[in-house]
């Protein structure tokens, strides 16, 4: 009998999306789906998921959850696929104007611990004999970040699970930490509020409850599976994380390669793959043109696509940014975030109308031209657990310029004399996390641009060749899920 999984989700590509956990949970389904697992993604039904969902019907409905009672569960299928998704339907929770964790003002919902409750709930529900899904029963149910954490909680303490759970951490920075009466308003038992629990310093914590009460980890890097062990990057829980240490798993994440494939990008101008770079340089012209930028073929431009936060790290970029400018380069950067981030970039946008863009906010396409049209990518975290961007990075034959942590150390191999000779150099990666450190990579970089350009065409061929599809990394998922049933 094929094995079945319940992947529940907070965001799934393309119904909806904030960051890279939607990419993962739309990609990485499938490449398991293809491996013969019966995969199903249990998600909440956000207006823009039901809207999307294809062939939607009536699946169960489902009582005595938390605060809510009941809700409907719907099957439907992403389109252009056959991924099946379980959505709950409780529109008292989900069908609202805003984001799927904070409202149009930026504020975080309040009514996010029983959003994420339920969503959590009813995964514990369907792996156990209470399920009215009586022809599909998971046998493993993989939850993704603290939205799905406590799934595994109520796994053990409250339904009796006929299925094993499997957490994987996307990042450790949020971790779902709500005040101490969630507990009993989440129907969990009170046993479960303490150190050897969901406990976190008199809070309750979603994501704890994951770790705790997972049958397995899992991670999305190697390098990220050591780095949450110690206070730097554990945010907390680098005492229990460092307890299941030799447990945790650091899968890198894959890239959905139709997608991200510049040979087939329906987003850009001009197609384009290793062996027939020309359309690179036709949509650099568009990326230009559209940003109004000045067409310049050979002014290095340098993309960003990203969150604006301390995480990214894109702070350090800004003392140094004129600099490059004067030198010739160009930005074209595309995020949000950070309201003193924005401005400052913003600001320096302002001062160079012909030489810097800067978008603010979610542009899915623009988002693709970006990281066609640039010359190399800038993506100096602080800390990065697996990163995607960097993975497009290399897809598209933009080399990325990276801090040395998580995925990025994982992924990114160093342009210098070994690597290039060896033709492993895909990138550039920073001596140290700092102002310095990353205006001294993008030199490194741009004297190679400048005036190396048989080495820069090697560094992009070797990034463009690699396997970054989830072939590698869903045989891994499968392994870790047969090693638990
Ligand atoms: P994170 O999940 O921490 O934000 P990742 O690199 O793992 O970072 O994934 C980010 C994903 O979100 C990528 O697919 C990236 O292209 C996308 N993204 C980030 N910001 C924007 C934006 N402003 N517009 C469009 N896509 C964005």
């Amino acid at each position: 009998m094929p094995m079945k999984v319940l992947f529940v989700s907070s965001e799934v590509f393309p119904l909806i999306k904030t960051g890279g956990l939607a990419d993962v949970s739309g990609s990485l389904p499938l490449a398991l789906q293809n491996l013969g697992v019966e995969m199903r993604i249990l998600m909440p039904g956000y207006s823009p998921v039901l809207a999307q969902l294809q062939n939607l019907q009536h699946l169960a409905h489902l009582h005595h959850l938390p605060h809510i009672g009941s809700a409907e569960l719907l099957l439907g299928t992403i389109p252009n696929t056959s991924t099946q998704v379980i959505a709950i339907k409780a529109p008292y929770l989900y069908e609202r104007d805003g984001g799927p964790y904070i409202d149009a003002h930026g504020q975080e919902w309040q009514d996010n611990p029983v959003r994420f409750g339920v969503l959590s709930k009813v995964a514990s529900i369907l792996a156990s004999k209470l399920s009215p899904l009586k022809d599909w029963q998971p046998n493993i149910v993989h939850c993704n970040d603290w939205q799905s954490a406590l799934a595994p909680a109520y796994m053990r303490l409250t339904e009796q699970s006929r299925a094993k759970s499997i957490i994987s951490l996307h990042n450790m920075a949020f971790q779902g930490t709500y005040p101490p009466h969630w507990v009993s308003s989440l129907g969990l038992p009170h046993v479960g509020f303490s150190i050897e629990g969901f406990e976190y310093h008199g809070q309750m914590s979603f994501l704890k409850a994951g770790i705790f009460y997972a049958d397995a980890i899992s991670t999305v890097s190697p390098r990220y599976a050591k780095e949450i062990q110690t206070a730097a990057f554990g945010f907390g829980l680098e005492g229990l994380l460092t307890k299941r240490g030799d447990e945790i798993k650091g899968i890198l994440n894959g890239i959905e390669t139709e997608e991200w494939n510049p040979a087939h990008d329906k987003h850009l101008i001009a197609n384009y793959s290793h062996t027939k770079m020309a359309g690179k340089a036709k949509v650099k012209q568009a990326l230009q043109e559209r940003l109004t930028l000045d067409i310049d073929a050979n002014a290095p431009l340098l993309g960003v696509v990203s969150r604006l936060t301390y995480q990214k790290g894109l702070d350090m970029l800004i003392p140094h940014l004129q600099n490059l400018v004067n030198q010739g380069c160009q930005l074209a950067l595309l995020g949000g975030g950070e309201q003193a981030l924005e401005s400052a970039f913003k600001q320096i946008a302002v001062q160079n109308p012909n030489r810097v863009s800067v978008t603010i906010g979610y542009n899915e396409p623009l988002s693709h031209q970006i990281m066609a049209g640039s010359d190399m990518f800038i993506m100096p975290s602080r800390f990065e657990p697996c990163g995607l961007n960097q993975l497009y990075g290399l897809a598209y034959g933009t080399p990325p310029i990276v801090n040395a942590t998580g995925g990025l150390a994982d992924s990114i191999i160093d342009t210098n004399p070994a690597h290039i000779a060896n033709k492993t150099a895909n990138g550039f990666v920073m001596v140290e996390a700092s102002e310095e450190g990353l205006i001294a990579c993008i030199q490194r970089a741009l004297d190679v641009f400048n005036h190396d350009k048989k080495t820069w065409k090697a560094i992009q061929k070797n990034g463009m060749k690699q396997d970054l599809s989830w072939n590698k990394s869903a045989q891994t998922y499968l392994a870790l899920y047969q090693s638990l049933v």
